[in-house]
């Protein structure tokens, strides 16, 4: 046995400096004994590695979103946290599930250091999360929609993106 393998890492780089590292996925294969199949990266590889990096990216984004929004531009406090309403965006590289955060109204009571949109949702977040689909995938099902049978483009996104999997977990 000779297997070599390739560890897919991401780094965020947030605004403030930090930075977070986290393995998103490993790639292996075994040389000793190399199949054609076995050269480079295989479509349900690449779909798992898109997933995991499309899972963390979101749940960065409404983190980092909802950070901003949690900060009163009156009395600089950061704003109480209410609860988490869980939703499933559909995207192009999955099903994701989200936790979008909505806020308590800061202590100072200023009626303009209240950033948050209807419910006391992050105005940030809310704008990120629009709808159930990202207006990509919606793009993309419109187009093939216009080409193909609904069960015909279903097929096609299903053979190379993970639109129709499970949420990720
Ligand atoms: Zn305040």
């Amino acid at each position: 046995m000779a297997v070599t393998e390739w560890a897919i890492y991401i780094e965020t780089r947030r605004p403030d400096g930090s930075r977070e590292r986290c393995e998103i996925g490993a790639i292996r294969r075994d040389l000793s004994a190399p199949v054609p199949d076995d050269l480079g990266l295989r479509l349900a590889e690449a779909k798992d590695l898109l997933q995991q990096l499309q899972l963390r990216m979101i749940d960065g984004q409404i983190d980092q979103s909802a950070a901003l929004d949690r900060r009163c531009c009156h009395c600089d406090l950061t704003r109480p946290l209410h609860d988490r309403r869980q939703r499933v965006i559909q995207t192009l590289f999955g099903m994701v599930p989200v936790r979008q955060p909505r806020l308590r109204t800061c202590p100072c009571r200023r009626p303009e250091a209240d950033s948050s949109g209807s419910g006391g949702r992050s105005r940030r977040v809310s704008m990120l999360l629009k709808g159930r689909a990202t207006p990509e995938l919606v793009g993309i099902q419109t187009e093939l929609g216009a080409r193909l049978s609904f069960r015909e483009a279903a097929r096609v996104t299903d053979l190379f993106l993970q639109v129709a999997s499970a949420p990720i977990t």
